[in-house]
């Protein structure tokens, strides 16, 4: 068969040279000195002004009673704008997670960055986030752990994802009303004691 892509497909066939010099990406930059401003809009805005102050915000829409993290201002459901911002916790629940070991430009780090998505307490069920889990090893890692936020000082907060720091494990408090378990009582014995004197 020859090097050459059969029929009509676009493209460029590889050659043994190119192999061999690796000479298969190319990446070009120039430092045009542009910079950007974009607006955030409504929804992510308001999102992130919210964690500038502490907190983490979702919207809901009352017709299907959903509430949507991150924010947005169209429920997908209902086709129509939805009602209003709503605060929801900083605590939540890993639905997924990776274990990277490999930066985004191949190299490899001891530590691996543990990204996760995390169901936010007090959106509705599926609606999460996608952060970092830390304060972990990666094998305690598992699907359904509870976690909370970590965040950043309040002066060092500055609207950003990043001013939550990453979320770790952490273990609800029961509530006033909540049933404590009961100390264990000191096991019976299943067996009758050995007769004395039959140790060896
Ligand atoms: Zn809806």
């Amino acid at each position: 068969m020859s090097g050459k892509p059969e029929g009509n497909l676009a493209g460029t066939a590889l050659t043994e040279e190119d192999l061999k010099k690796k000479d298969l990406l190319r990446e070009e930059w120039s430092e045009t000195g542009l910079s950007y401003t974009w607006s955030a809009g409504v929804a992510i805005g308001t999102y992130l002004e919210g964690l500038k102050e502490g907190r983490l915000l979702g919207v809901r829409c009352r017709p299907c009673s959903r509430i949507m993290v991150p924010p947005r201002l169209f429920c997908e459901e209902c086709f129509r704008t939805v009602d209003e911002f709503v605060p929801v916790r900083d605590t939540g629940t890993v639905n997924t997670f990776a274990i990277c070991y490999i930066r985004t430009d191949a190299s490899r780090q001891k530590k691996p960055q543990l990204p996760a998505v995390i169901e936010l307490d007090g959106a509705s069920k599926g609606m999460g986030i996608l952060h970092l889990l830390g304060e972990v090893r990666p094998a305690d890692v598992k699907i359904g752990m509870k976690v909370r936020a970590v965040w950043k000082p309040a002066r060092e907060r500055r609207g950003d994802i990043t001013d939550i720091r990453y979320f770790r494990p952490w273990e609800p408090e029961p509530g006033p009303g909540a049933l404590r378990p009961k100390a264990k009582k000191a096991a019976k014995p299943k067996s009758k004691p050995k007769p004395k004197g039959k140790e060896t």
